[in-house]
């Protein structure tokens, strides 16, 4: 069998080829290509599935978090709450912005653990980043209680999440903010960098329609030193073809996953848990495993791409040592950064493909 990698993204495309193929050329003949119809079109409907008032495109999903911060005005001497266990651009987006990340431990869903977010709150708290990481939502209920209290904005990375639900309600509506990437790995993904930001509030929305655009509300009138950071309208339009598709590009990867949930079967490996009241809409499939890079390297032998999610947390990471946050200060974070594992998962992985990699993790070790 070829190799089987851990994301791949043609046969997502293949899936709805003509469609995708339509809707570039539609594009590319209207002689209109940056915020336009389509763009418009893409924050209307996006804004709808989400569940919250406004969507405003943007450049990528660092961007949004970027500007998501600026909008609400954090910034210098200020201190957001983030998990610890994120992907750096989390981080990034409150750095950018002058402000202080503090970190917080993840609960045993990877999401971060509410009960510790209160120990944390300081006088120069301003808002909470939730990470809804791999695709599962976060335990919303405490986290907004706990913005409610102290008074906290609540900004939401939604990168991995798109459509993931707490209670019955979307990631991306329960916050001040909610910020979205649509890279092409991720489950609704564009054919290049795309992002966007949800929000109930018409003022931020504004704001930040006003910051994409070098501060400017009308043409050559600008208010504030904004960005250049414009969602397109061939990547909305391609953006508008896969969202129509995505209870069903979803419902493939959930009974892929069901599979590995049911069928893998070793003493060596964890399965990832959901939370009751959550939805997981599989970003990643993550596995843990005390002897990580072991098992990495056997199924590599075997065939079998993996990828780890993520081997430095942030506070590690040279771009943060000037925060001083010590190794051994984050011990579940680090813990995780140890033994986690995102094993192979995308549209159209073939059933072969699928029994391939579970019995291989089953005899893992054996
Ligand atoms: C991908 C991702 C981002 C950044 O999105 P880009 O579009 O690549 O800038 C931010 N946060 C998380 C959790 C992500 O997975």
């Amino acid at each position: 069998m070829e190799k089987i990698v851990p994301n791949r993204l043609d046969r997502g495309f293949f899936k709805y080829q003509k469609e995708f193929e339509d809707k570039a050329i539609e594009v590319l003949r209207s002689g209109w290509y940056i915020l336009g119809q389509e763009v418009s079109s893409f924050e209307e409907e996006f804004a709808e599935y989400v569940g919250s008032k406004y969507c405003v495109g943007v450049g990528n999903g660092l961007d949004a978090l970027y500007l998501a911060f600026r909008a609400l005005g954090i910034g210098e001497g200020d201190e957001v709450l983030v998990q610890g266990n994120t992907y750096i651009a989390s981080v990034m987006g409150i750095t950018m912005n002058g402000a202080t990340p503090v970190f917080i431990e993840p609960d045993e869903y990877f999401n971060m653990d509410a009960s510790k977010l209160e120990e944390k709150i300081t006088d120069k708290t301003k808002a909470i980043l939730v990470v809804h990481l791999y695709g599962q939502a976060s335990n919303m209920g405490p986290v907004v209680d706990i913005c409610r209290k102290h008074n906290l904005r609540l900004v939401e990375d939604c990168a991995q999440a798109h459509g993931a639900e707490f209670n019955g309600q979307s990631v991306g509506s329960f916050g001040d903010v909610g910020c979205f990437s649509f890279y092409p790995s991720k489950n609704l993904g564009a054919f290049g960098d795309g992002g966007a930001i949800t929000t109930n509030s018409k003022e931020i929305a504004d704001t930040i329609k006003m910051l994409r655009n070098y501060g400017s509300e009308k043409r050559y009138y600008n208010k504030v030193v904004g960005v250049n950071s414009r969602l397109d309208e061939i990547q909305a339009g391609l953006l508008r073809v896969r969202l129509k598709h995505m209870s069903e590009l979803e419902q493939e990867k959930r009974e892929i996953c069901e599979r590995y949930l049911n069928e893998i079967d070793n003493a060596l490996v964890e399965l990832p848990k959901i939370r009751e009241g959550a939805t997981h809409i599989w970003h990643q499939f993550v596995i843990r495993c005390e002897s990580r890079d072991n098992l990495k390297d056997y199924l590599d032998e075997k065939g079998i791409g993996t990828i780890i999610h993520y081997p430095i947390p942030p506070h590690l990471s040279e771009a943060y040592a000037y925060l001083g946050v010590k190794e051994g200060s984050l011990p579940i974070t680090e813990k995780y950064a140890k033994t986690v594992l995102s094993i192979p998962l995308y549209n159209g992985m073939t059933r072969e493909e699928q029994d391939y990699v579970i019995k291989a993790i089953n005899e893992y070790g054996k």
